[in-house]
């Protein structure tokens, strides 16, 4: 067997990888790269492989970074399953034709820059009827049955944690009357985290590829989290203005709901309007809405005792749908919160009621996420004092508060904690899915632990097991 590490090696984005056996090819994952557009651009254009040469498609779950690349392998060729877990699916019909979308604007945006010099059009990396043919390939296992990749490779998914549909995928493969456990962890979850239930601990493996993104770091835990929002929320209120929270689309958006709702039910705060304002994320809660088979004990004990079977409604929520509706919140007075997209404030609708209400005082903007360097929302916490929002100056008025705790991935004790319930058997651990210092730094955990054997492969970079 081969595997060969064709993205998300020796970086975070990007995840993508090859494993020849019997003769036969599959794939797990094909995530989009994300970084500077001309970079990306080339990198994601092209495999390094014969897309109609791969049999099938095993998708850890639905993010950008590891689904976004899909429609452009189906546009090279590729014509096999892809087999995920069925909330994966629904959520990747939303999230590849949004990608799509992206990849159009993008590629018009860099034209019309281009024309002005006269350059060459570039085609767009993949377009709306590309995602449409990748998304007719999906079918979907549920957790805990196996099903079949190839001859000779058995699959089976288990809980990861870490988005609604996200799975750990546990491969049994039998080459030459050898059998051998290959176990990928896809992005790992956290225990204890709103809504969804604990990442699964596996057992019995030989091989491991595990993420590595927070190899180096210590989260808050997610009660801070919460707690943290009720006072952000107490002296937004007190304060009488607008909470704008710049939210990813797909579980950000959902974990918040939840929160605000229980913090109400609670009377921990009081009761205040709360606006949805991202098509996506809409389109996303009803997809958790249609999964309650995933929810914690937690959720399902919250939607049992509160008399409200929904947990993402309540009587002050409004999901925003039409422009329209969107820009009628700007003559609304405050308190109120707003949760809308892009989650780094670099596109969406966002932008607008930045750009209406940075300069109040009495707005809040809370980010509950990291934001990547040269983003809006990472200008916003390095509180800068103006900044830019469609090519004009603003200056911050606003009060800036920030909640780490959020986070979907775990944290250096939780990957290291999963990780080494596997000793004994295990023979071998890839690290993928992680910048060089914190996978460096996972590593030697690992090691301490009693993982001897760790490895960090390149780009592109094959080893035969
Ligand atoms: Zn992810
Ligand atoms: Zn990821």
């Amino acid at each position: 067997m081969e595997i060969t590490f064709h993205g998300a090696a020796q970086t975070v984005t990007g995840s993508q990888h090859l494993v020849q056996v019997n003769g036969h090819k599959f794939l797990l994952d094909c995530g989009l790269f994300q970084g500077a557009r001309q970079e990306t651009y080339y990198r994601n254009q092209h495999f390094l492989y014969e897309a109609r040469s791969v049999d099938t498609l095993v998708l850890s779950h639905a993010h950008t970074d590891h689904a976004g690349n899909i429609p452009n392998l189906v546009k090279n060729g590729f014509s096999g399953p892809i087999v995920t877990t069925p909330a994966s699916r629904e959520l990747s019909n939303y999230m590849i034709l949004d990608s799509a979308r992206i990849q159009e604007s993008d590629a018009e945006f860099v034209n019309k820059r281009k024309a002005k010099h006269n350059g060459p059009p570039i085609e767009p990396l993949y377009n709306t009827r590309d995602a449409e043919a990748a998304l007719k390939l999906f079918s979907s296992e549920p957790y805990n049955r196996p099903f079949e990749v190839i001859p000779g490779v058995t699959a089976q998914f288990y809980e990861a944690g870490h988005i609604l549909g996200s799975a750990i995928t546990v491969l049994d493969i039998e080459e030459r009357g050898q059998k051998v456990r290959l176990a990928f962890s896809g992005d790992l979850g956290r225990k204890g985290m709103p809504i969804l239930r604990d990442p699964t601990f596996i057992a019995d493996v030989d091989y491991l590829i595990m993420e590595s993104t927070y190899g180096d770091r210590l989260h808050k835990s997610p009660d801070e989290a919460h707690t943290r929002l009720r006072q952000v929320m107490l002296s937004a209120v007190e304060r009488g203005g607008k909470v704008i929270i710049p939210s990813f689309a797909v579980g950000r958006a959902q974990e918040l709901i939840y929160s605000l709702h229980l913090l109400m039910d609670n009377g921990d705060i009081p009761h205040l309007p709360v606006y949805l304002d991202s098509p996506l994320a809409v389109h996303i809660s009803t997809v958790f809405r249609a999964h309650r088979e995933l929810f914690d004990t937690g959720a399902l004990s919250f939607a049992r005792t509160s008399g409200n079977a929904d947990i993402f409604n309540f009587p002050e929520l409004t999901y925003v749908g039409s422009v329209d509706e969107s820009k009628a919140i700007n003559d609304k007075k405050g308190p109120m919160v707003i949760i809308s997209a892009s989650g780094m404030a670099e596109t969406g609708r966002v932008l607008h009621h930045l750009r209406n209400n940075i300069g109040n005082p009495r707005t809040t903007v809370l980010i509950v996420s990291w934001q990547a360097p040269n983003t809006l929302g990472r200008r916003l916490v390095e509180n800068e004092p103006t900044v830019r929002i469609f090519g004009e100056e603003h200056a911050v008025k606003a009060s800036v508060e920030v909640i780490n705790g959020y986070s979907a991935h775990a944290d250096q004790a939780g990957l290291s904690e999963w990780a080494l319930a596997l000793k004994g058997r295990l023979k071998k651990v890839f690290l993928v899915h992680g910048e060089p210092d914190p996978a460096n730094t996972l590593a030697a955990k690992l090691r301490e632990g009693g993982l001897t054997d760790v490895y960090y492969p390149k780009l592109h970079e094959s080893v035969t097991l």
